[in-house]
C-alpha cells in the first residue's frame, strides 16, 4: 500500500487535521506514507510533517499556488499519483479538502469515500467506517478501483508525534491553463480571541435556551474564565445568532475536549454526535428530561440566567 496524505496548511502551520490523518497513515507500518504539501512559501512545514509520520513529503512551492483554490492542488497531486502511482490519498475535512478530493476524484476517475471516521486494514482489503442514517449506524465502505481517495471527519485522528525525519522532494509545479481560471479575490478572516474549537480542551457551547443571540454573552464569559472556546448549536446557527465555524455536531464540527459545557442544548442525536467522545460532559437545562440528560457526566437542571453568571464568578473566584 502507498498513501499519499494531502497536507493542508493555514496561516503558517500545518492543519491539526490532516496531521492526524497522517498519524493514522503511519500506522499501517510500512514506509511508504508520504505527504503532499501545496502552496506558496511552504517548504519550512515539511520537517514538522515528518513528526508525524510522513516518510517523503513533496513539496510544491510555487507562487501560482498561493490562494487556498481547488484547482491547482488538484493538477499537482494527479501528477503525482500519475508519476508514483500511489494507490491511497487521504485528506482531513475541511472545504478546500473536500473540493480537491472531489477534484482528484473526478481527474482519476477514482472512488472518493468521505465523511469517514475510521480505516482499517482487513484481509488485505482497505475498508473505511462511515457514520449513516444521522449518525445512528455506521457502515463499513471500501473501494472498487484505485487510486482510492478518502475524506476523514474533522477532529477524527489525534495528531501522534512519532519524531521521523521526512526526506524533501521538491515537486516542478506545471498548472494546468483551465485550472487558472478561477482567482482570489479577497480573503477575510472571522476575528476570535482564545482558542478554536478544534483545539481546545474546554468547550462552552449554547443553544437555543440561551433564548436569544444577545445572551451568547453569559457563554463567551463562562469559556473565557475557562480558558476555554465557544461552541454552537445547528438551531442557534441556522437562526444567525452565531457563526457556522462554531457548530458542533453531525453536519458541524466533531469536537472532544477535556470538558464540555452544554448550555440551554436539549442533546439531540445530531448535535450529540459531534460532542459525545468528550471528556467529561456538564448539562444545564432547565427540563430535567431534555435528552441531554441522558448522556451528559453531571447535570445542572435550572434556568441558564440564573446558573451561568454564578458559575462565571466561582471560576473567576478560584483562578485569582
Ligand atoms: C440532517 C440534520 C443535521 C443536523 N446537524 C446538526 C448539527 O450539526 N449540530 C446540531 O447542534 N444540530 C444539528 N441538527 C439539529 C438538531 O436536530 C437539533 O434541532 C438542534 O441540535 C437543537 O438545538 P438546541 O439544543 O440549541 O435547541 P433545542 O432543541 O430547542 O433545545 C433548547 C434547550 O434549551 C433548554 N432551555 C430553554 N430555556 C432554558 C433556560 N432558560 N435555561 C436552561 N435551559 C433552557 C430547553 O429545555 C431545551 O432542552 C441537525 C438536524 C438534522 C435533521
Amino acid at each position: 500500500m502507498s498513501i499519499l496524505v494531502f497536507l493542508e496548511h493555514h496561516g503558517g502551520e500545518l492543519q491539526r487535521n490532516s496531521l492526524g490523518v497522517l498519524s493514522k497513515a503511519a500506522t499501517f507500518g510500512n514506509n511508504d506514507v508520504h505527504g503532499a504539501l501545496v502552496g506558496s512559501g511552504v517548504r519550512a512545514f515539511a520537517a514538522n510533517a515528518g513528526k508525524f509520520g510522513a516518510a517523503k513529503v513533496h513539496v510544491a512551492d510555487d507562487t501560482s499556488l498561493e490562494a487556498p483554490l481547488p484547482q491547482p492542488p488538484v493538477d499537482v497531486l494527479a501528477s503525482l499519483v500519475q508519476e508514483h502511482g500511489y494507490d491511497t490519498v487521504l485528506f482531513g475535512q475541511s472545504v478546500l479538502a473536500a473540493d480537491i478530493a472531489s477534484g482528484l476524484a473526478a481527474r482519476l476517475d477514482a472512488g472518493l469515500n468521505w465523511d469517514l471516521v475510521d480505516l482499517e486494514r482487513r484481509d488485505g482489503a482497505l475498508v473505511g467506517k462511515r457514520p449513516a442514517l444521522q449518525d445512528t449506524v455506521y457502515v463499513d465502505v471500501g473501494w472498487k478501483a484505485e487510486p482510492r481517495i478518502a475524506l476523514f471527519r474533522s477532529g477524527t485522528f489525534d495528531p501522534k508525534e512519532t519524531g521521523g525525519d521526512a526526506q524533501v522532494e521538491n515537486v516542478t509545479v506545471d498548472v494546468q491553463e483551465f485550472s487558472k481560471a478561477a482567482t482570489m479575490i479577497d480573503q477575510a478572516h472571522a476575528e476570535s480571541e482564545g482558542p478554536s474549537i478544534e483545539d481546545a480542551d474546554i468547550i462552552v457551547a449554547g443553544g437555543r435556551g440561551l433564548g436569544g443571540p444577545e445572551n451568547f454573552t453569559l457563554v463567551e464569559q463562562l469559556a473565557r474564565a475557562l480558558g476555554g472556546a465557544v461552541g454552537a448549536t445547528r438551531a442557534v446557527v441556522d437562526a444567525g445568532w452565531y457563526p457556522y465555524a462554531t457548530q458542533v455536531g453531525q453536519t458541524g464540527k466533531t469536537v472532544a475536549p477535556k470538558l464540555y459545557v452544554a448550555v440551554g442544548i436539549s442533546g439531540a442525536i445530531q448535535h450529540k454526535v459531534g460532542m459525545q467522545s468528550s471528556g467529561t460532559i456538564v448539562a444545564i437545562n432547565k427540563d430535567g428530561n431534555a435528552p441531554i440528560f441522558e448522556f451528559a457526566d453531571l447535570g445542572v437542571v435550572g434556568d441558564l440566567h440564573a446558573i451561568v453568571p454564578k458559575l462565571t464568578e466561582l471560576v473567576k473566584q478560584r483562578k485569582s
